[in-house]
């Protein structure tokens, strides 16, 4: 097969070791339809396809590596194109769950999309940057809590493996990396649109230092509301459910405010 050249621009990294691959692959639970993302040479795709899982589609932006994996695989499905643009409604009409080493460049913004998709993504095995999977699993009190580990925690039970060190790549990255493995628990409705829930939870982290009072001031709330404990507190003190309540309560006081007008 012909050489393909490494594009920086993509985020390629290719992972060299294939237990590695074994391990990661084997991790996925739900088999009936899924989808990889980057499928790269095929270092995940050879244990999922043909026969570990139903309904593979995979995603790669690199033309050259398209080519390659169609000669590889003549009867995979490829999606050449970006995972970012790309509707996953036209793939999967029902649930779905993703698996991918991640160009680490878009990894938060992927991520942002499968919060999206929560509804339908049943499942996710991902590698990224090793800080970024320990931003996603942080907890409350810890300065690496933020959006993205509220936002994820609400919808997905997440277990973080040990880091995966530089040499299993070629070429190199220069980071550390993690696998996160993450499964749909049951809050389908916390009581609040999700992109309200989004906008408040990103609201309270834009200014860490800030307490609640101070970060939310843009938001117009009524003193008696914002004189409470609660608003006294930092974002990163504040654990999953206290966000949720804060986001609903906020909900609850626009609405009413709306409907007085
Ligand atoms: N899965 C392979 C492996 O483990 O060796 C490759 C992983 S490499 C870190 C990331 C892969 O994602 C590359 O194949 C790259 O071309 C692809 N990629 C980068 N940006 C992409 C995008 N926006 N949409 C789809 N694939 C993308």
């Amino acid at each position: 097969m012909t050489k393909i050249k490494t594009k920086k621009k993509f985020g390629q990294h290719f992972l060299i070791n294939e237990e590695l691959a074994s391990d990661i692959t084997k991790k996925l639970i739900y088999k009936d339809n899924v989808i990889e993302i980057g499928p790269g040479k095929g270092v995940l795709t050879k244990n999922l396809f043909p026969k570990k899982v139903t309904n593979l589609v995979v995603s790669e932006i690199d033309r050259d590596l398209v080519a390659y994996l169609s000669l590889k695989f003549p009867s995979l499905k490829i999606i050449s194109g970006d995972i970012l643009t790309l509707d996953f409604n036209i793939i999967y009409k029902k649930k779905f769950s993703i698996i991918g080493n991640l160009p680490y460049n878009i990894s938060s913004q992927i991520l942002f999309k499968i919060l999206d998709n929560r509804d339908k993504i049943v499942e996710f095995v991902i590698m990224l940057q090793k800080e970024v999977a320990e931003r996603i699993c942080s907890t409350y009190n810890k300065k690496s809590y933020g959006i993205l580990s509220v936002l994820t925690q609400t919808y997905y039970d997440l277990t973080l493996s040990e880091p995966i060190l530089p040499y299993n790549f070629d070429p190199p990255p220069r980071v550390d990396s993690c696998v996160i493995h993450a499964v749909r628990n049951n809050n389908i409705d916390i009581g609040i649109n999700y992109y309200k829930f989004k906008n408040i939870v990103k609201n309270c982290f834009q200014n860490r230092r800030k307490t609640l009072r101070n970060s939310l001031k843009n938001l117009n709330l009524p003193k008696e509301f914002t004189s409470s404990d609660i608003f006294s507190s930092r974002a990163e003190q504040l654990k999953l459910n206290d966000f949720i309540w804060l986001s609903k309560e906020i909900n609850k006081i626009n609405n009413e405010v709306r409907t007085n007008k």
